[in-house]
Order: structure tokens, then C-alpha cells, then sequence
């Protein structure tokens, strides 16, 4: 049986985890969250002492890449080894290794059933880089989240604020902009809107505006 599909790609920092969610919740759907995948990925290299640079390395451990994300109310816990990783996952460097090894075609390749193995009834979000061109090119719905990299670091700087880190602006946009022509220039999977996908951007948007356009983009396309 198909389960109906809903994919949300874009660069890092735009907004697409807190719309996902949102829209999950909304619709009582299942959530994928494609960037923990390759995040995990970096995180067991790091632990493994597995070179990042090596694709015949990497691909094994991709394979049998042991991870389970439990939802808890509206967190989602992620286990590696039986180890709870959901803090360290999210750091700017953790997200930089993953952009190196997402870079290469094989090991795309071995993420691939695991990430189609989330869609099932009553439907999917997806969030990514490629999940409307390559993961799921038939979602019903495909939307590309856009915003300017200085707003994008702006946000990132305030919510690490939040959690009382100190953080230095411009070493921040460095980082973004880095893994961004990263993702936008790797030759498989490359970050780009679908033919088919409603570019929305963010910069000047809240995101009850932002969530607000999106569901009245789903609703006129179900
Ligand atoms: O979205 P997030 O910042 O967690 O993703 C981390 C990295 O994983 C991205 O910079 C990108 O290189 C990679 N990624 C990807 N394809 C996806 C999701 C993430 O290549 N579908």
C-alpha cells in the first residue's frame, strides 16, 4: 500500500526541522529527519576511528549502521550502540563531518532503503537535501526551504545563545556557507529545489507564516 509523501529539502539552518515537525504533528504523519542519518553516520566514523575520508570504510558501516530514534513527545531521542547521542548530533562539527561523508555516492547508496523504510501509513515528512530528487521522487508534495545565509546564521547563533554558548557570527556564517557549496556542488544528490517543488523562502518569515503557507499548499495538492 502507498503511504502519501511530503518532502521538505533545503540548506542547513532554514527552518525545515521545526516545519517537519510541525507538519507531522499537524497531520498525525511520521517524521524523517534524513540529516541525523548521515549525522549518526559521522558520529559512529568518529567513534570507530573509521577514516571519513574513506568510501570502502565508510559504505560497511553505513550498511549496518546500528540506530533508533524513539519519539518523545515532540524530541526525538537518537541511540547509537545503545548509546543516547541526541546532544552531540547537533553540533556544527558533527553536521560538517556529515556533509563530507554525504559527498559520497556509495555511501548515499547504503542510506537509501533505511530512509524509503520510514514511509508507511498514514503518510511521511521528509526532511533532507534530496528527499523530492532522489529519495522520494514521487512524493505528492515537494517544498524547497530556502533563506539567506546571514539569517540562517543569525538563527543558528541565537538558539546556541539560548542554550548559553558563546558564539562568533562570522566564524558561524563561515561554516554554514562551507556546508552549503559542499552540499550544493557534491556531484551526487546535489542540494536543488525538484522541477516539481514550491520554493518558499524564509529569510523574512516567521514560522507560523511559513507553516501557514505550507498547509494551504497541502491542502489545495491532496
Ligand atoms: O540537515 P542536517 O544539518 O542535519 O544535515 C547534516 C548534513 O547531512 C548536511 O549538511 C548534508 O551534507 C547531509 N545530508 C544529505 N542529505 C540529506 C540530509 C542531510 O546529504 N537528505
Amino acid at each position: 500500500t502507498h503511504a502519501p509523501v511530503i518532502t521538505v529539502d533545503g540548506p542547513s539552518g532554514a527552518g525545515k526541522g521545526t516545519l517537519c515537525m510541525l507538519l507531522a504533528e499537524k497531520l498525525g504523519w511520521n517524521l524523517l529527519d534524513s540529516g541525523a542519518i548521515y549525522r549518526v553516520l559521522a558520529l559512529a566514523a568518529i567513534h570507530h576511528g573509521v577514516d571519513i575520508a574513506s568510501e570502502d570504510a565508510l559504505v560497511p558501516l553505513a550498511a549496518h549502521l546500528d540506530v533508533q530514534f524513539i519519539a518523545e513527545g515532540e524530541l526525538v531521542k537518537v541511540i547509537l550502540e545503545g548509546e543516547d547521542v541526541s546532544n552531540t548530533l547537533r553540533t556544527e562539527d558533527v553536521g560538517n563531518t556529515a556533509s563530507k561523508v554525504a559527498a559520497l555516492p556509495r555511501v548515499r547508496e547504503a542510506l537509501l532503503r533505511r530512509q524509503r523504510a520510514f514511509s508507511h501509513a498514514p503518510g511521511l515528512v521528509a526532511d533532507g537535501r534530496d528527499m523530492g530528487t532522489v529519495v522520494f521522487p514521487s512524493a505528492e508534495v515537494k517544498f524547497f526551504l530556502d533563506a539567506s545565509a546571514e539569517e540562517r546564521a543569525n538563527r543558528r547563533m541565537n538558539q546556541l545563545q539560548q542554550k548559553g554558548l558563546d558564539v562568533n557570527f562570522d566564524s558561524l556564517l563561515s561554516e554554514i556557507q562551507e556546508r552549503d557549496d559542499r552540499d550544493r556542488n557534491r556531484s551526487v544528490a546535489p542540494l536543488r529545489p525538484a522541477g516539481d517543488a514550491l520554493v518558499l523562502d524564509s529569510t523574512d518569515m516567521s514560522i507560523e507564516q511559513v507553516t501557514a503557507q505550507a498547509l494551504a499548499y497541502i491542502e489545495q495538492k491532496l
